[in-house]
């Protein structure tokens, strides 16, 4: 390369926005391409290659917590989530006691299957929904997304959810409050969704993301008018699509 076409100073100043450099720099900047031209690639640096180069700017939602939605507690004598988890009662209230990011690998979206009114009648009546009818000890999901964009905490997240049945364990449940079998999703609430799995894709260091009806084949939940928004969650997170990340616990 060094035969070719010298860069004029004032032609390298202008690429490079530089006006102050002396002179001597056209040999300089010649030398350089000859030089990065001559050695092997080096391959792209810092984040994971599953990760958009913006991770770093990814910040966490605020998040109503329970005691500002006024969550109850859980309920441990509830049927089909009785006590606590162990060998004998593997369907009981499972606390992870690794470290969250060994433990979920992919994000499972849904939609509310009623809206309340507004999006805290809607949280709240969710998890009276899942402890006396369903019979869990407490709401099924890890977050609730309000229509109005405000992002809500379901139960703790260093608990097993109760969302997707056969595959809870090391799935984190996200909800989005709305019939999305019937209407269209707002866009604060698609905006804030998108923040918050892109959050939680960073921090628990996740794989995938699937809709419930990839694993419960039974459901079309979260409906027709969210499913489309899955692959571009996915894309932003740096996650891929579907079940495939799924390890049954050992
Ligand atoms: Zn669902």
């Amino acid at each position: 390369m060094s035969g070719g076409k010298k860069l004029s100073r004032r032609e390298f100043l202008g690429l490079a926005g530089l006006s102050t450099l002396a002179g001597g720099i056209t040999c300089l900047a010649s030398a350089l391409s000859a030089w990065l031209l001559s050695r092997p690639p080096i391959p792209s640096p810092t984040l994971p290659p599953s990760r958009p180069p913006y991770a770093k700017h990814i910040q966490r939602p605020p998040i109503v917590t329970r005691e500002d939605w006024g969550a109850r507690p859980p309920n441990h004598d509830a049927k089909n989530e009785h006590g606590f988890f162990s060998a004998e009662n593997p369907e009981g209230w499972r606390v992870y006691q690794d470290d969250l990011r060994a433990i979920y690998r992919t994000v499972v979206v849904h939609h509310a299957a009623e809206y309340k009114g507004d999006d805290l009648s809607t949280v709240r009546h969710i998890q009276d929904e899942h402890i006396e009818e369903r019979g869990w000890a407490d709401v099924a999901y890890h977050f609730l997304v309000g229509k109005s964009g405000r992002v809500f905490e379901g139960r703790a997240l260093n608990v097993r959810g109760t969302h997707v049945e056969g595959y809870n364990t090391g799935s984190v449940g996200v909800v989005f409050l709305g019939r999305y079998d019937r209407e269209v999703p707002p866009s604060p609430q698609i905006e804030a969704g998108q923040q918050l799995i892109d959050w939680l894709a960073l921090f628990l260091e996740l794989t995938h993301l699937a809709g419930h009806f990839e694993f419960n084949p039974t459901t079309e939940c979260p409906g027709r008018y969210l499913i489309p928004y899955l692959d571009g969650f996915a894309l932003s997170a740096g996650l891929a699509r579907g079940t495939g990340g799924y390890v049954p616990p050992s």
